[in-house]
């Protein structure tokens, strides 16, 4: 029986700038070497030819084939440095969920006012990023979302966890303390001589260059527009393009490719996409955020589409009994709680 179509996510890049500098960015990695210790390197940066508003809200109202995304959501970079930001996230419509993904340094109340103007909602899923974030003035702005019901509930706030930092852990325990539920992620990437997400042979394993059966769940959109077909392509000029979202160009994007470079693939492609065994079919690597639109999964994005209260306690429980069910070396790869 063929598989259900895939749960996807079309990921809009307004902008790779970002205001903040983290050591452990992950735009830091760059595909033809390992980077073992990030914050001697720079963040990588390709083309940032940027789209105005008027361009992205055209091209987005105007996308032919929204039902096929369960969300869409805008990310970067810090897609708050896009000039227009609040006018594009509350003018584009008709799609299933808009999700902000942001380090939260924006003036939260202007987004708020504009959804509330435009008769819209947007989902905000904040990052803490302690070497520049200030934690009072960062819970003032989660405040101000939840009283909007802005705030995300599935993952209120997310704090990346560093094998060799405890500030992750300690803060997640101050937004225990402040009412607010954190999610601890899994560094993706190399972090000082350790390849702390996947196993060797694939991602970042500069060395692989075997041929697999490679499809991704998220459709990432450059900030010049262009839809591409995993976040890998997002940090290369020489990707190919599957039309360009502004131009209103659109080709059809396979549901699975053969490619050679499987191992220096980026790692923050590496949850949204499954790689297989050309000739035995077999699963090499999938990601924690591989899905099909299976109906546990439609129920899934229903719930979070209504943005439900309970879903931060539901998601922990699950994390906690997918983390205690799976063996740490299995191809499919777990959350943290
Ligand atoms: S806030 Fe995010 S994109 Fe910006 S430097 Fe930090 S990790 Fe990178």
């Amino acid at each position: 029986m063929p598989d259900a179509p895939l749960s996807k996510i079309m990921d809009v890049s307004l902008t790779r700038s970002c205001n903040y500098d983290c050591s452990y960015c992950n735009q830091r990695q760059e595909l033809d070497k390992p980077m073992f210790d990030m914050s001697e390197s720079k963040r990588k940066m390709v083309s940032n030819k940027r789209r105005t508003g008027a361009e992205w809200i055209a091209g987005l109202n105007a996308f032919p084939y929204k039902d096929d995304y369960d969300k869409l959501l805008f990310s970067g970079g810090e897609p708050s440095l896009h000039g227009e930001f609040v006018d594009i996230v509350t003018r584009v419509k008709g799609w299933r969920m808009k999700v902000i993904v942001t380090n939260l340094s924006f003036d939260v109340a202007k987004l708020i006012a504009g959804c509330h103007q435009e008769k819209t909602r947007v989902i905000v899923q904040p990052s803490f990023h302690f070497e520049f974030a200030e934690f009072e003035e960062f819970c003032g702005k989660m405040d101000l979302l939840r009283s909007a019901s802005f705030l995300s509930n599935f993952i209120p706030v997310s704090i990346v966890n560093l094998p060799d930092r405890e500030e992750g852990e300690n803060f997640r325990n101050k937004f225990k303390a402040r009412g607010y539920e954190a999610s601890l992620y899994r560094f993706e990437g190399y972090y000082k001589g350790k390849f702390s997400y996947a196993p060797l042979d694939g991602y970042g394993g500069i060395k692989e260059t075997k041929e697999v059966l490679y499809s991704s769940c998220v459709q990432p959109v450059k900030p010049n527009g262009d839809i591409v077909y995993c976040t890998t392509d997002t940090y290369s000029e020489t990707s190919v393009a599957y039309g360009n979202i502004c131009d209103q160009k659109f080709v059809a994007i396979p549901r699975e490719i053969k490619i050679q470079n499987y191992g220096n693939r980026h790692i923050s492609a590496a949850s949204w996409t499954r790689a297989r065994n050309p000739v035995s079919g077999e699963p090499i690597w999938q990601g924690k955020n591989y899905r099909h639109r299976t109906p546990m999964n439609r129920l899934r994005v229903f719930a979070e589409e209504k943005n439900y209260p309970w879903l931060a306690s539901a998601k922990h429980f699950a994390n906690v009994v997918q983390n205690k069910l799976k063996k740490p070396d299995a191809v499919n790869q777990t959350n943290l709680d």
